[in-house]
Formats: C-alpha cells, sequence, structure tokens
C-alpha cells in the first residue's frame, strides 16, 4: 500500500514535472517518507504538500526536496552540509547520494527524532549538530555542497566561505514569505557565480545571517 503510493508519488510528482536525475529518483522511490512526518499525518505522507512536523516548522514538499537535490549535481563522493535538519527526510536523501552529511538543527527536539529515524535506517554517514547553522561548521569545513532548507533573507556568506572550490550551495533567497532558489557556486578563483532557480516558499532561517525570531 505504502510502496504503491512512494511509486506513484515518484511518477507523478516528480519524472513528470520534470525531475530527470535518476539517481534522485531512485534515492526518493527508496526513503520512505512517511517514517519522518507525524503519527497523525501517515495517511497524507505522499500527498503532493509540505506538511507540519512541530514546533511551527515543515518537511518539505518531496518535488521541492527533488529540485533542490537535483540542483547540487552529486555524483558520490561530496562532503555535504545541510542546515535545517527538520525531519531528517532531506537528510536521508542526501546520505544516499552523498560521501557524507554534516546536517545542523537550531531546534534540539527536532533533531533528536531525526537523528533515532535515521538512526534506525542505519545510516552511519550523517553527523549532527545543534546551533545556529548559519555560521556553518567551521571545524568541518569545507564542503562540496551546502543546502540550506530555510529562507535566508541574503547569501549567507559565512557558509560562502565554507565552501571548497567549485563547491555548489543551493539556498532560497528572498522575504519572509516568499523566496527564489539559488545555485550558488564558488568559482576557480574564489568568486560568487550565483543562478536562479524557481521560486518557493520555505520556514525563514533563523540566526546571525538569518532572519531574527
Ligand atoms: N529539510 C527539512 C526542512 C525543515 S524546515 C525537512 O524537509 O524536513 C527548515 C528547518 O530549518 C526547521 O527545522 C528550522 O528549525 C530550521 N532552521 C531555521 N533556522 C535555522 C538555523 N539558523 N540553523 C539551523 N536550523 C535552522
Amino acid at each position: 500500500m505504502i510502496d504503491e503510493r512512494l511509486k506513484i508519488m515518484v511518477k507523478q510528482q516528480l519524472k513528470q514535472r520534470g525531475i530527470v536525475d535518476e539517481r534522485v529518483l531512485s534515492a526518493m522511490s527508496k526513503v520512505e517518507r512517511h517514517l519522518f512526518v507525524n503519527k497523525s499525518d501517515i495517511d497524507v505522507a505522499y500527498d503532493d504538500r509540505p506538511l507540519v512536523i512541530g514546533c511551527g516548522q515543515t518537511i518539505s514538499q518531496p518535488l521541492m526536496v527533488a529540485i533542490m537535490t537535483e540542483t547540487l549535481a552529486l555524483e558520490g563522493n561530496e562532503k555535504i552540509l545541510e542546515i535545517g535538519t527538520g525531519s531528517g527526510y532531506q537528510t536521508a536523501i542526501l546520505a544516499e547520494l552523498g560521501k557524507e552529511v554534516y546536517t545542523i538543527e537550531r531546534i534540539s527536539s527536532l533533531q533528536n527524532d531525526a537523528k533515532n529515524v535515521l538512526k534506525k535506517l542505519n545510516y552511519n554517514n550523517i553527523f549532527f549538530k545543534v546551533c545556529d547553522g548559519t555560521i556553518g561548521w567551521d571545524e568541518k569545513a569545507p564542503f562540496n555542497r551546502i543546502i540550506v532548507t530555510a529562507a535566508a533573507p541574503e547569501i549567507p556568506l559565512r557558509l560562502f566561505n565554507q565552501l571548497t572550490i567549485g563547491g555548489m550551495m543551493a539556498v532560497p533567497v528572498g522575504s519572509r514569505y516568499s523566496q527564489e532558489l539559488k545555485l550558488v557556486i564558488k568559482t576557480e578563483n574564489g568568486e560568487m557565480k550565483v543562478e536562479n532557480r524557481s521560486r518557493c516558499i520555505f520556514v525563514p532561517l533563523i540566526g546571525e545571517e538569518g532572519w531574527s525570531k
């Protein structure tokens, strides 16, 4: 039953709407989204929308997870920094597709729940930290990829500084209520190149280089 809904999700919400990266499609076919939502939402876990996960936060819409992941062009050997663990669903997809995932969340109860689910699923390439993710994870830098799953007012420069040369960051940038997904690339000479992708709506990134509460 759930298997069937997962298959339909991948076909109708992802393939038919333009996701083409086979590795992304296969990771999203494998990770079961219903394990990451509130118990009361299991029936709607494969719906085409974000869902509330507690503390006023959300698990992103499957299509948005796929778009952000595809944007990062993961090949398997990347060290990835994720800001906003939330439910841990995006974290699992990244752990399937890269080498190591360093994930930061500012709300410890959310990260604890995510950690429990991810441990049960036997991921051993995910490392957790609770703090303001806008300052990044200096001791573990540089990262080949950075993904910010909350909305920033500007491109967070401290995170950009923690990218390798040739590294890329996917980050929603805009107002509190509507943003543009940006792909930020660190070029050969260390400069910033920015490409605009799709419109999106994320909960706010709260912290030093984000919004104040
Ligand atoms: N990828 C997650 C998205 C969760 S919503 C999922 O699909 O489940 C965004 C998350 O970012 C929230 O859990 C929120 O608490 C977190 N967040 C917001 N500002 C943050 C910051 N400065 N550092 C770390 N996490 C932050």
